[in-house]
């Protein structure tokens, strides 16, 4: 590739702030020129993006800034921000040279410019497994499915777990992580396709379509005759307040995300928290970056279970940079069967 190249770089736009249920016309494509090299002294790197993760928490980077998010909101007519594998172009970083491929927080375009002061990349050092895992599995939300089990939940052998939105891109790693740890795990997820790859593919000891049941408390009592020791929530709302009064004395219920509350102008509330008290319940919240100095380690414990099958993983691949706006979009009516990620270019 020559120095100095121009090319034409298309981009997802998001067109402005959005309230409620977002839709692929708050997005557009458009392309802008591109110098294919870093000013000298910029410490930037320039990347060839070739794989993009769609993720629930890009919602609330397309809400207007408010005090209650600890997310920074895209900029309307800028390229939306979100993870992504990428392959560096030119380098004006020490860290990283052309060549290297690279996972972390890049621009939903062809090419980005990622510069110093945003640099929370990581160099991408397995390459003998799907380079797309590292949108899942070997990334964000791998990190959030481990970090969440084994610190967050504090298990122990024969605890019962339950799981929510259980076939998605952190679900799936916990029910298979929990099995392997030894526990009982059941699964929810919004679809018979779903639940079948619980059962059948992931290993949940039981799953169900939340969506088919009328009463959830009965449900989960149906399924959990003797409590809930572990709640994995990924949705919030009714499904959290049915959970409550089903966990067991001294539970845990590790807070990952509540994807039903995501697009309401106002929360549901919950009414039967006072179980946090009558069942010693510990209920804690986390954000996986927080705990991102732990990846190595991550890493060391899940390459040698993927390559031992021990662990495997669903992705739902949208191909082309126009498909990435459904395909986020989709995460919100559960589309989605697996990992989300739009596959941008093959030039591995
Ligand atoms: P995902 O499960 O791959 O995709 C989202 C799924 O959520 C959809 O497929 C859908 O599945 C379900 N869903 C959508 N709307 C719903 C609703 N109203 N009620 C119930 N379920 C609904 O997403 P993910 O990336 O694995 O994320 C799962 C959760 O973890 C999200 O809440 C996300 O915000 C959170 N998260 C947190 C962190 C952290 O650091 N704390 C990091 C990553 C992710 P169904 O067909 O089953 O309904």
């Amino acid at each position: 590739m020559a120095a100095m190249e121009e090319v034409s770089n298309k981009q997802i736009v998001l067109k402005d702030y959005v309230t409620g249920y977002p839709k692929e016309s708050d997005m557009e494509i458009r392309t802008r020129n591109l110098k294919l090299e870093v000013p000298q002294g910029s410490n930037a790197v320039l990347v060839k993006n070739l794989y993009l993760s769609c993720d629930p928490y890009m919602r609330a980077c397309m809400t207007k800034p408010h005090d209650d998010t600890y997310f920074d909101s895209f900029t309307p007519g800028s390229p939306i921000a979100g993870y992504g594998v990428a392959k560096v172009v030119d380098s004006d970083n020490p860290n990283f040279k052309k060549g290297d491929l690279v996972w972390g927080i890049t621009g939903w375009e062809e090419y980005s410019i990622i510069t110093s002061t945003q640099l929370g990349l990581f160099k991408i050092e397995h390459t003998d497994v799907p380079l797309s895992y590292y949108t899942g599995l070997l990334g964000m939300p791998g990190m959030t499915a481990y970090v969440g089990f084994y610190d967050v939940c504090s298990p122990k052998k024969g605890d019962t777990v339950y799981v929510s939105a259980a076939s998605g891109a952190v679900g799936q790693l916990v029910g298979q992580l929990a099995k392997l740890f030894g526990c009982y795990v059941v699964g929810s997820a919004g679809s018979k396709q779903k639940v079948d790859l619980l059962k059948n593919k992931f290993g949940f000891d039981e799953a169900f379509n939340y969506k088919e049941e009328q009463d959830l408390d009965a449900t989960l009592k149906r399924y959990f005759p003797n409590g809930i020791d572990i709640y994995f929530e990924n949705v919030g709302g009714k499904m959290l307040d049915a959970v409550l009064p089903t966990m067991n004395l001294h539970g845990r219920i590790a807070v990952c995300g509540m994807i039903s509350q995501y697009n309401l102008e106002k929360h549901e509330g919950i009414h039967n928290l006072f179980c946090l008290i009558s069942k010693r319940i510990r209920m804690e919240g986390f954000i996986v970056v927080d705990s991102y100095h732990l990846y190595p380690k991550y890493l060391e414990i899940i390459l040698p279970c993927i390559k031992e099958g021990k662990v495997t993983y669903v992705e739902d691949v949208a191909v082309g940079l126009e498909s990435a706006p459904a395909a986020l979009v989709g995460l919100f009516s559960g589309h989605n069967v697996g990992k989300q990620l739009v596959a941008i270019s093959h030039d591995e």
